[in-house]
């Protein structure tokens, strides 16, 4: 039976909340899921690529043969077969990681709330590539730390430009492999001058890597977790090697740091769903990502060179733009007169998108550059999408 309410609540929110702020990518993609638009400006990974016939045989069998366990809930730390799985993937000849230094999350996206979570209190200093990851600039955002962004260039973060700025600094968050957003990768020296310069100035080094087996080459780089296990704390997830809906992820850190982030799990969700991590320990366990990793190399790596080649075609000469060798963007820097948020109004009424990079920078933000996704838009639509964005940056220029 429902009260007469004539005075409703004016909420009042936390600071922390009057902090929140949806992504501009979000909003973008409000607009941008509209079937006439061709879309750039997803992050998504293809859908082509989703196992769902495998996925559909392993849910069946985990219900089958362990379904009360599956629907039980589990340990905070996560699915202990997982997490083995996991922790054997992450080893090297010289490098074995233990299954006690990983945490299961739902998403590594939540790995990001949980590190901001135990790291950072109001004012820590956090020390962000140029640009970085919207979503982790948005995670951490909500702890209100003092962002300092520190120089990339072509091969990835400059190491020698954290002297002077790492004082203090609570923690430096890499993306060392075809990085969102620009593409690009961090060269095996600087990885290993920016181990050892973190290593000197005993900073904790976050390396995101949701992108690094998609490399078309094939071998991926090695990571920087290897090269220092007690002061690099890796990110991994299923989200572009499996599927994104899922929502799985871990996070593998030196052992006092995995024992907080698991306390701030537990408060936060208790754990990640003990079916999906047990259908994809079913899934993984002989090797599938072997056999299923390189058809998604294969087809992201024929769509990165349809766009490049449609931009090489309809670009103008004083646009630069990234040539990625794995993952899912390309990044564009066009003269410094055309401001990217405009050329995206003017891109949506001809019915193309992609995402201004502005909200990727956490300081001093550049308003001519954009990121572009080529994984889930066929190569056809790819060459007219670009040839409409050409167009329109030559009227400019
Ligand atoms: N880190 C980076 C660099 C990403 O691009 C993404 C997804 N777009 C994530 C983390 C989060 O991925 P997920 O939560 O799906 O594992």
């Amino acid at each position: 039976m429902k009260i007469d309410n004539p005075n409703p609540i004016e909420w009042t929110f936390s600071e922390r909340a009057q902090q929140l702020q949806s992504s501009a990518i979000r909003e973008i993609l409000k607009i941008t899921q509209r079937p006439e638009i061709t879309s750039f400006a997803g992050g998504l990974p293809s859908p082509a690529t989703f196992p769902v016939e495998r996925m559909k045989a392993a849910y069946d069998k985990v219900l089958s043969e362990t379904g009360k366990q599956a629907l039980q809930y589990g340990p905070t730390d996560g699915y202990a077969p997982l997490r083995e799985w996991v922790a054997n993937y992450l080893s090297t000849e010289d490098c074995r990681i233990q299954p006690e230094q990983i945490l299961m999350v739902s998403g590594s996206q939540q790995a990001l709330d949980l590190l901001g979570k135990v790291l950072i209190d109001e004012g820590s200093r956090v020390l962000v590539e140029t640009p970085s990851y919207l979503g982790a600039l948005q995670a951490f955002s909500v702890y209100r730390p003092e962002f300092k962004s520190v120089e990339t260039d072509e091969h990835g973060l400059v190491p020698s430009s954290l002297e002077g700025v790492a004082e203090g600094a609570r923690l430096l968050y890499s993306l060392p492999n075809f990085q969102n957003p620009t593409g690009r990768s961090l060269s095996l020296e600087r990885r290993r001058e920016l181990v050892e310069t973190c290593a000197r100035l005993r900073l904790p080094l976050i390396e995101d890597d949701p992108y690094g087996a998609l490399s078309y080459k094939g071998e991926p780089m090695p990571r920087m977790l290897n090269m220092n296990p007690d002061g690099v704390i890796y990110m991994g997830s299923f989200s572009k090697v499996l599927t994104p809906g899922i929502r799985l992820g871990y996070v593998c850190a030196p052992l006092p740091l995995v024992r907080r982030l698991e306390l701030a799990k537990q408060a936060a969700d208790l754990h990640t769903a003990q079916l999906t991590q047990m259908v994809v320990h079913e899934v993984v366990k002989d090797g599938f990502l072997d056999q299923h990793i390189p058809t998604i190399r294969t087809l992201y790596a024929s769509q990165c060179q349809a766009m490049l080649d449609a931009m090489d075609e309809h670009f103008p000469k004083s646009v630069s733009w990234t040539r990625p060798e794995g993952g899912m963007f390309i990044w564009v820097t066009l003269p410094e007169n055309i401001d990217s948020r405009k050329l995206l109004d003017q891109a949506i009424a001809a019915r193309v998108a992609f995402v201004p990079g502005a909200p990727f920078y956490a300081n001093d933000e550049v308003a001519n550059t954009l990121r572009l996704s080529f994984v889930t838009v066929p190569p056809e639509r790819i060459r007219e999408g670009i040839a409409v964005l050409g167009a329109l940056i030559r009227a400019q220029v």
